[in-house]
C-alpha cells in the first residue's frame, strides 16, 4: 500500500491517563461509556476503540447506526455498544441481532422494537431517552406513562436498560439555570418509574462538562466524548476544577492526537515573487520555503492561509500564501539544514514547541470538536506509546 500524504498518531498512555482521571473524578463505581460518534472526535473509531478498551472501558457510544456498526468491527465480544442518535426503521433487526443497545424517543417505536425481539428471539436492549428541555430528540411527559406500561407488560422481549436524557450546554455556567431545570425533571421521570415499578438498569444523563463539574448529575453511568481525547470541555469547567483542588494550573487531561506530514519539496524563492495561488503572499526578500504535500482536501483548513504554523525541526514555521487543496508552503528561511523528508508537526508536539487544536479556531472548544470531526477519515492512524 503506498503511504498517504499524512498520518495521525495516537497516544496510549495519554488515553489511559485520561481515562484513570475521569475514573477518579465520577468514582470507581460508575460506568464510563465512551463517546465515539463522528469517528471517535476525527481520532479514528477503530484504533481509539482498541485503545479505550486497553485502559478498561467496555462501553461505547455512537450518534448513528453506521458508527455502531464501525464499533462492532472494532470492539471486543465484552464490550457494548449504544446508538444514541439515527436507527432506522430497516435497521432495527440489525441492532437487536448484535446485541446493541440503542436509544428510544418516540412511543411508537416500541410496537417495532417488540416485533423485532418477537421476530429474532433475541431480546432487544433499549435507553428511554426522556425530554427534559433540549428539545431535540427525547420522549415528552405525556408518552411516557405508556412507555413505562409498555416495557413493564414486554420486559422478556425488552430490556429497560437506562433512562437518559441530554444537558443542552452544560459546559457554560451561564446555562445553570436550564440544566438545574433539566436535571429536576429528569428526577421527575424516575420517580414515575419508582412509583410504577419499572426502573432502568442503569440511569445516566452526564456528558463531559457535567461529570466533571456537576456532581450530582453522576448516576450509574456517565458518557464521555470531548474530556477522554485530552480537552476541557470549556474554560469554565477547567478553572472550576482548578477553584476544587486548589491548583494554579493542571495538565491532568493529556491529548492523545499528533499529526504529522513530512517535507514533500524544498525550494528557494526570489524577492518580488509571487507564492502559490493569486498575489496573497509576495516575498520581500528572497526566502526559502517548505512544500507540504496536503491542503484543504485533507483536512487542513483553508482559513490556516497566510497565518497558521507548523513545526519542522522544532520550530514554528509560518505558512505563507493559500492554503491549496492538496499543498501549502512554510517559510523555512531560518531552518537552513531543512531536508525533503524532514518529519513536520501539524497538530502536536516537537521538542519544546507545540501546535494546539486551539490555534486553529482560537474561540471555544466547540470549534475543537468540528475542526477534529473534519479530518478526513482516510488519514492513516497508528497507536504508539
Ligand atoms: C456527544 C454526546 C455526548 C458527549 O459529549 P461530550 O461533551 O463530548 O462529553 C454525550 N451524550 C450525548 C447524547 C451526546 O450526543
Amino acid at each position: 500500500m503506498v503511504r498517504h500524504s499524512s498520518r495521525i498518531e495516537l497516544s496510549q498512555s495519554s488515553l489511559t491517563n485520561n481515562i484513570n482521571f475521569i475514573k477518579k473524578k465520577v468514582g470507581e463505581g460508575v460506568k464510563i461509556s465512551s463517546v465515539v460518534k463522528a469517528n471517535a472526535y476525527g481520532h479514528g473509531i477503530r484504533e481509539f476503540v482498541k485503545m479505550a478498551e486497553k485502559a478498561g472501558v467496555s462501553h461505547f457510544a455512537t450518534a448513528s447506526a453506521f458508527e455502531a456498526e464501525e464499533v462492532l468491527e472494532a470492539k471486543s465480544e465484552s464490550s457494548d455498544a449504544m446508538i444514541m442518535g439515527i436507527l432506522y426503521d430497516e435497521d432495527i433487526d440489525w441492532a437487536v441481532e448484535n446485541g446493541i443497545e440503542f436509544y428510544v424517543f418516540n412511543y411508537e417505536r416500541l410496537p417495532l422494537v417488540l416485533e423485532s425481539a418477537q421476530r429474532l428471539g433475541k431480546q432487544a436492549k433499549v435507553h428511554i431517552e426522556v425530554e427534559t428541555g433540549a428539545n431535540r430528540t427525547g420522549m415528552t411527559k405525556s408518552e411516557f406513562p405508556a412507555t413505562l406500561s409498555f416495557l413493564k407488560k414486554h420486559s422478556k422481549e425488552i430490556a429497560f436498560k437506562g433512562l437518559c436524557t441530554h444537558f443542552g450546554g452544560a459546559e457554560n455556567f451561564s446555562n445553570q439555570f436550564k440544566i438545574d431545570k433539566q436535571h429536576e425533571r429528569y428526577k421527575n421521570f424516575l420517580k414515575q418509574c419508582k412509583q410504577k415499578n419499572i426502573e432502568p438498569e442503569i440511569r445516566h444523563i452526564a456528558c463531559s462538562a457535567a461529570a466533571l463539574a456537576y456532581k450530582d448529575t453522576v448516576y450509574d453511568m456517565v458518557r464521555i466524548g470531548v474530556a477522554q481525547y485530552g480537552f476541557w470541555p470549556s474554560p469554565d469547567i477547567y478553572y472550576a476544577h482548578l477553584q476544587k483542588t486548589g491548583k494554579q494550573s493542571d495538565s491532568a487531561l493529556k491529548r492523545i492526537f499528533t499529526w504529522k506530514t513530512d517535507v514533500m519539496d524544498v525550494r528557494d524563492v526570489e524577492a518580488g515573487e509571487f507564492i502559490g495561488y493569486g498575489t496573497s503572499y509576495q516575498a520581500s526578500q528572497d526566502m526559502k520555503v517548505a512544500v507540504m504535500p496536503l491542503g484543504y482536501s485533507n483536512g487542513y483548513p483553508r482559513a490556516q492561509s497566510n497565518s497558521g504554523h507548523v513545526l519542522i525541526k522544532g520550530k514554528k514555521v509560518q505558512i505563507v500564501g493559500l492554503i491549496n487543496m492538496n499543498l501549502f508552503m512554510v517559510d523555512v528561511s531560518n531552518i537552513p539544514d531543512v531536508q525533503v523528508g524532514d518529519e513536520v508537526v501539524l497538530v502536536g508536539r516537537q521538542n519544546n514547541n507545540t501546535i494546539n487544536i486551539s490555534s486553529f479556531s482560537q474561540v471555544t472548544q466547540l470549534l475543537n470538536n468540528e475542526m477534529l470531526s473534519r479530518l478526513p477519515a482516510a488519514i492513516p492512524r497508528r497507536i504508539t506509546k
